[in-house]
């Protein structure tokens, strides 16, 4: 009488990670469908430029510094509404 040994079995467990596809909605604009063009607004932007005067009298900026306060606004470029609301 042949006594087989009870086979083991090896359960390989593998952690299914979640697929996460950069699945993203596309934004598109709701009034003309357009979906590749957008632009922004951004209001409330203070430019600093410091200029240091050369002996020929020119503005040389030697320095540049822009504060943006917003808010930003977002336009679609083919229709021009503004889209804001659509990106978070
Ligand atoms: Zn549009």
């Amino acid at each position: 009488m042949k006594e087989t040994l009870p086979t083991r079995k090896i359960h390989q467990i593998k952690v299914k990670k979640p697929l996460y596809f950069s699945h993203r909605e596309k934004l598109s604009c709701p009034y003309c469908g357009n979906s590749e063009e957008f632009y922004e607004i951004i209001e409330n932007a203070n430019f600093y430029i410091h200029y240091i005067q050369t002996s020929e009298g020119t503005l040389e900026p030697i320095e540049e510094e822009a504060e943006l306060m917003g808010p930003i606004k977002f336009f679609c470029a083919s229709c021009h509404s503004d889209l804001s609301f659509l990106k978070k």
